[in-house]
């Protein structure tokens, strides 16, 4: 039979009670540190990362290829300049022919590369509102970040804050406990729930009931007795 007097019971109480406000602390720091919301947002500053690479990419090839055309069409035009200034000159009709036949094919040539710069200038215009866009979703997903991240700094230390005070209460009552009874808190609660209370005939750690006869004995014991759960083994506090 363990005995204990009614103010080191209490202790022993006091003890239990904070140790189980520390595990829950513990648990909310846990949860806090690892927050969904945080890793979604990282995730999804990821891929709208990998989109604007791509985006420019595509903006980047785009001018490459504006630029070649545009080169191109100089070119057409020069010759379609000099082919006019060689139609004033030539004397035979066959020549005639042949010059204005060069012209027809330039014109084309040119009409189809005015075409192509035409909708690639399209194109990059709708690559270069694709970077704008992403641009966007990028600083609104940082905003979020940055405020999901303060939130839970602030909860991280609230908490921590919370852990430093409930353990050093605990440290307080542990050391008032005669030794004996720190050694046999310290050997339950590796096991589980070192201390608990009954709740109707249920013992507060372990959640079982206590039978009748059981129950009745226990109470019948002299104040200063520290019975113990017959299911869980915890000291319990009447
Ligand atoms: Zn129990």
């Amino acid at each position: 039979m363990i005995i204990a007097s009614e103010k080191q019971q209490e202790l022993l109480l006091e003890v239990g009670k904070l140790d189980l406000s520390i595990s829950r602390v513990e648990v909310e720091l846990a949860n806090a540190e690892r927050s969904e919301t945080i890793d979604s947002l990282r995730t999804r500053l990821l891929a709208t990362s990998e989109n604007l690479l791509q985006a420019h990419a595509t903006s980047e090839n785009l001018s490459g290829e504006i630029k070649r055309i545009a080169s191109d069409v100089e070119l057409v035009e020069q010759r379609i300049i000099r082919d006019n200034e060689k139609a004033k000159q030539v004397s035979s009709e066959r020549e005639q022919k042949a010059v204005n036949q060069e012209l027809d094919s330039l014109k084309a040539r040119l009409t189809s590369l005015e075409d192509s710069e035409l909708s690639l200038m399209e194109s990059l215009e709708m690559a270069n509102e694709e970077i704008a866009k992403i641009t966007q979703q990028r600083a609104a997903l940082n905003v979020d970040l940055e405020a999901e991240l303060a939130k839970q700094q602030g909860q991280t230390l609230t908490l921590r804050a919370q852990h430093t005070e409930l353990s050093e209460k605990r440290n307080l009552a542990f050391g008032k406990l005669d030794e004996e009874l720190q050694k046999l808190y310290g050997r339950k609660a590796l096991r589980g729930i070192a201390v608990a209370q009954t709740l109707g005939r249920d013992c507060s750690a372990c959640r079982l009931s206590i039978n009748a006869v059981q129950f009745e004995a226990m109470m019948a014991e002299p104040a200063d007795h520290l019975p113990t759960c017959p299911n869980c083994d915890a000291m319990i506090i009447r």
